[in-house]
């Protein structure tokens, strides 16, 4: 699918309520789209129901809306996705480009990279346990609008799994299905998923060759006093809408966009108003001021 003007998304997991490092995700991205005056959508990633905490899919949508990060058009929800992942298998599958892996857990010990045991079938009386995406031996690179140069090898990260042997859908196929679906052009995200993008660009040059190169921007982590990524894992607070006006400057903080002569924003946190510091911020909005580090965070 051709894609035409700027169609970003944010795309979060229903694992628990949104914090300091969701929140940076979600306003970069959403400044990146509306200061390129594109359309934002916001997919829900609800493929691991296991991991999913009952009622933070709500809590997201309400939490976002209450900062004023609107979306355009429906939430699209991956658990309802089901018939077009099951196409694109079939379509890899009839390609050569995915193939039944009858491994287990035991049987692939010691592998950081899968050896590749079942890429040309397995023996007899075994059976398919997931499906993996025969990654060929290609080297390539993107340059990321953050992170600069990004080289990569597939000999590194070996052929991957897009159905799960518990049966659910691996996060690599849904999103690279519904980023095509979607008419993604913008992926704008934190770089604890820099490392899925080589994997990304392959399946998608795999399902659609005319589709156009996603123009990608990985953001900087916020890492704890221990230097752990801020994550659920991690305990980080979740944020609360009572404070919207502090933690928007903040986010905009971490993401470079305040310089310290800055009169206009402070005034707007000071009055209390997280609309008019969002708007300022699209306005003002500068990807190449985004910083490609790590960056600290308490709270
Ligand atoms: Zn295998």
């Amino acid at each position: 699918m051709k894609a035409a003007g700027y169609v970003g998304r944010f795309a979060p997991s229903p694992t628990g309520r949104l914090h300091m490092g969701s929140l940076v995700a979600a306003v970069a991205s959403w400044c990146d789209a509306r200061h390129a005056q594109g359309i934002w959508r916001l997919r829900m990633e609800d493929l691991d129901p296991p991991r999913e905490v009952h009622g933070a899919a709500g809590d997201i949508l309400r939490t976002l809306e209450g900062f004023g990060l609107h979306w355009d058009g429906p939430v699209l929800y991956q658990s309802s996705r089901d018939e077009a992942y099951s196409k694109a298998l079939e379509l890899l599958k009839g390609s050569g480009a995915a193939f039944g892996c009858a491994c287990t857990r035991k049987t692939l010990q010691g592998h950081e990279v899968y050896p590749g045991n079942c890429r040309h079938g397995f023996q007899p009386g075994q059976s398919a346990r997931s499906y993996r995406f025969a990654f060929d031996e290609e080297e390539g690179e993107w340059t990321d609008e953050v992170q600069g140069r990004r080289p990569w090898n597939s000999r590194e990260m070996g052929d991957f799994v897009i159905k799960r042997a518990d049966g659910f859908w691996a996060y690599q196929l849904a999103v690279v299905v519904d980023d095509l679906h979607q008419g993604i052009t913008d992926v704008v995200r934190g770089a604890d998923l820099i490392d899925s993008t080589p994997r990304q660009l392959a399946l998608r040059r795999a399902l659609d060759p005319d589709a156009d190169d996603i123009r990608w921007a990985h953001l900087p982590l916020l890492v704890n006093e221990a230097g752990q990524k801020l994550s659920k894992q991690t305990l980080a607070a979740p944020i609360e809408l009572e404070h919207a006006p502090e933690l928007l400057m903040a986010a905009l903080k971490v993401l470079g966009q305040v310089k310290s002569g800055d009169k206009e924003p402070r005034e707007l946190v000071e009055s209390r108003d997280t609309k008019g510091l969002l708007q300022w911020a699209c306005q003002h909005w500068q990807l190449s001021q985004v910083p490609s580090g790590s960056v600290h965070w308490q709270g």
